[in-house]
């Protein structure tokens, strides 16, 4: 079986080096030193100010939305996980679907403006895949009518835009940490931004609003263990050696995939990619269902992903978004993990057609 993705595990001693601190110190959540080191390294990796190490990804869109105080409707893409939808409705706020661009399929900056009134207080926008939001036209917008801006990175862990870290730009990024991502903490999240206040808020939110006896706030329990930091301090020292080998792997479906006439999001010039996914668009749905079905059969999995639009959630009612709906229909993300040996990926390549 060659499944769509393969959680990457580091040897076994090594965190089992770390478990036999765990034992001898008996301090196994609640901010303990290994949270505290993830917590370093990764804002070192990720060359952002503050981060906060949290319990899952969902839970940091959470946290980020009750940090920046939004309310009423907050515009946001219909073409992400359903996580970033449900985040919203979860606190209270109304998500407005904004169409898609057909070349990185993130927010299109061009339909913002047009559906902002005046109970707009936000944009959550994903990093869809990893490729950037046009960060700089949204900031734009952003600032014209006073807005938060919230990115969804959980697929762009890495990913630099213009020398700079993708993770760097809006009031607050949000990552997953999750076993499918990129780099994982088994079960995780962070929360990313480059403002002391928000940061204070986000870590009282996290640990249920107090601090010992001082209660300052109503708050939840975002935290994570540990175990989870021991894990994500092991996956680290692996991240470029892992984005490595997902390049090659990717360089390859692309050379043997370019006479299909599939289409793929586009790469900008000033983009350090991370090779979260391989996303394919085919001809049509017909297409894409034809060969996922050849490559089931064949013991080979892939993941409509995403799929459906979420502006067509049967629990939402929202309006229509033409190119989401149709590049979700069309879409389909082929096996991509460090793991994957170039054989396996001539398989995946022999059972491909766009017809
Ligand atoms: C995985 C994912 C999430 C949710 O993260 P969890 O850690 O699973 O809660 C949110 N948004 C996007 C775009 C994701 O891919």
């Amino acid at each position: 079986m060659i499944n769509v993705t393969k959680t990457f595990l580091p040897p076994i001693e090594e965190y089992n080096a770390y478990l036999r601190k765990l034992w001898e110190s008996g301090w196994i959540t609640n901010q303990g030193k290994m949270v505290q080191e993830l917590e370093v390294r990764m804002k070192e990796r990720l060359e952002v100010e503050y981060l906060q190490f949290v319990s899952n990804g969902t839970i940091a869109i959470q946290l980020a939305i009750k940090a920046l105080e939004l309310k009423g409707e907050v515009i946001t893409t219909p073409f992400s996980y359903v996580a970033t939808t449900t985040s919203l409705i979860w606190e209270h706020c109304t998500p407005v679907f904004t169409d898609i661009e057909d070349k990185t399929f993130c927010l299109d900056p061009a339909k913002i403006e047009a559906a902002i009134t005046n109970k707009t207080s936000a944009i959550l926008a994903t990093h869809v895949y990893g490729y950037p939001c046009d960060v700089d036209k949204i900031a734009a917008i952003a600032k014209k009518y006073k807005l938060k801006v919230i990115y969804d990175g959980a697929h762009a862990f890495g990913v630099r835009k213009g020398g700079r870290s993708l993770m760097s730009f809006g009031d607050i990024t949000t990552l997953s940490l999750h076993a499918t991502k990129l780099f994982h903490t088994v079960e995780g999240g962070a929360v990313i931004c480059n403002d002391s206040e928000i940061d204070k808020k986000v870590c009282l939110y996290r640990s249920f609003g107090h601090v010992g006896d001082d209660y300052f706030t109503m708050g939840i329990n975002g935290k994570n263990s540990e175990f989870h930091a021991a894990m994500g301090l092991c996956n680290l020292p692996y991240v470029d050696a892992i984005i490595t080998r997902r390049r090659e792997l990717s360089e390859y479906y692309d050379k043997k995939l370019s006479a299909l006439g599939l289409q793929f999001p586009v790469k900008s010039p000033d983009l350090h990619y991370n090779y979260a996914y391989y996303p394919v668009i085919f001809s049509s749905e017909a297409a894409m269902l034809a060969s996922r079905k050849v490559l089931l059969e064949n013991n080979i999995s892939t993941r409509r992903y995403f799929y459906p639009s979420l502006n067509t959630l049967p629990y939402l009612k929202a309006d229509k978004c033409e190119v989401s709906e149709d590049i979700a229909r069309r879409v389909l993300c082929l096996p991509l993990y460090p793991q994957l040996t170039f054989q396996e990926a001539d398989q995946v390549i022999s059972h491909i057609t766009n017809k």
